[in-house]
């Protein structure tokens, strides 16, 4: 967990759930051992405290021991794994148009998801209910305990301050600067809440679900521009501040003086975005009942070859790749992910990217780099959620909290 000062419910610090429990279900939980004989081979503990252990969890709903199906002879081995009924984890990704929402068990298994159509410009608290209550609708249909939500990761598309739960000065999206999020949705779902910039989640996504190699990068092309950094190790880079891959208000080479919402002038998110290729072709973005409007015609545009449409891609692309160029040499990633609507358009805006950062950056950083456009078609944002909720709660203070809550059920 990130986030405990100020959880209301924090019940036990660490050190008072025994260290055999935790190492039991933490060789369990890593893959290192499925089964007791194992558990007690790596840990070192008794066969007999092994089996008392493996009792405690599989009797409170954490682990479950089932017969392998692997043939073998004499007594088939009994396998254990996270129980389906541990717990569940929550993700949300809320967007300018619309929010997307997601429940997953620990095994971070996909049990349900759905898009809640409010524009953020809403504000904070109608988004919030809107997306708690379908969440709670969720959990109702697929049978999952409301009490035993583990942890809830939000994503929001703007700077945000990771340590207190919230957006700072975000551009966009009136009434969200320092709304407490993260405060929010623990008093409706009496659990730990992480809310963190949309782009890191969506970088952890393609690293974890789309396997791509880190260092990764992912580039958000939007109604701004924004990046995700993934670390070798796997981490997602957030910075001194919460503010690293903040990169929609570094300038443009062809930035001249278009005016950015930052009050600046050139801004590589005013002139490359998904909203200013729209706003460049005269295309609206939304109508008044299709938020999606402006991404639905460009693509039809696009994908009937129409000259204005392909040349407005490119150029963006062009000013994009400008920027990624100088980030490859700032970072040096394996791969670079391009995500948002503009990347899902035929394969113009990659390979314009792929051209600029293959001629501007040195042979050493691009040897081996890739450059491609996301396959998680929109999801990656969740399925980053869902990947760190699950961290958190296999971490040295969640896996606490599980094994506290289990106990208390006595
Ligand atoms: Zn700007």
């Amino acid at each position: 967990m990130h986030k405990d000062d100020g959880y209301a419910e924090e019940p036990l610090p660490p050190t008072s759930v025994p260290l055999a429990l935790r190492r039991v279900l933490g060789l369990v939980i890593s893959g290192e051992a499925t089964n007791r004989a194992e558990i007690a081979r790596r840990s070192g503990l008794a066969r007999s405290t092994v089996a008392q252990q493996v009792e405690y969890l599989v009797g409170h709903g954490i682990l479950r021991e089932v017969e392998s199906r692997r043939s073998v002879r004499g007594r088939p081995p009994r396998v254990l794994t996270i129980s389906p009924q541990a717990g569940t984890v929550v993700a949300v990704d809320i967007d300018t148009a619309a929010s997307q929402v997601a429940i997953a068990d620990l095994t971070r298994r996909l049990i349900a998801q759905d898009t809640v159509d409010i524009p953020i410009g809403a504000g904070p608290p109608a988004v919030l209910d809107a997306v708690s209550e379908r969440l709670r609708e969720m959990l109702e249909k697929h049978d999952r305990d409301p009490d035993r939500v583990r942890e809830v990761v939000v994503g929001l598309p703007g700077p945000v301050d990771f340590e207190q739960g919230c957006a700072v000065q975000p551009t966009g999206m009136p009434g969200w600067d320092g709304y407490p999020v993260a405060e929010y949705l623990r008093e409706r779902f009496h659990a730990p809440v992480v809310v963190d910039n949309d782009v890191n989640l969506m970088a952890l996504g393609e690293a974890v679900q789309g396997r791509t190699e880190a260092p990764l990068l992912c580039i958000k092309i939007s109604s701004g521009i924004g990046a995700g950094l993934i670390t070798a190790g796997g981490d997602v880079y957030r910075g001194a501040d919460g503010a690293a891959g903040d990169i929609g208000h570094t300038r443009a080479l062809g930035g001249n003086n278009v005016l950015c919402v930052c009050g600046n002038v050139g801004c590589v998110g005013a002139v490359a975005s998904h909203r200013a290729v729209l706003r460049g072709l005269g295309i609206p973005e939304s109508s008044e009942d299709d938020l999606l409007y402006g991404t639905r015609v460009l693509a039809q545009r696009v994908a009937d070859s129409d000259p204005a449409a392909l040349h407005a891609v490119r150029q963006a692309a062009t000013e994009i790749g400008e920027v990624v160029a100088v980030l490859v040499h700032m970072f040096n990633p394996r791969s670079i992910i391009l995500a948002g609507p503009l990347s899902e358009l035929r394969d113009d805006l990659v390979s314009a990217v792929r051209a600029v950062v293959y001629q501007r950056a040195l042979p050493l950083a691009t040897r081996k780099l890739t450059i491609t456009a996301t396959q998680l078609k929109g999801t990656s944002g969740l399925h980053g959620g869902i990947a760190l909720a699950t961290q958190d709660v296999f971490g040295p203070a969640g896996m606490a909290r599980l094994l506290a809550d289990a106990s208390g059920g006595e």
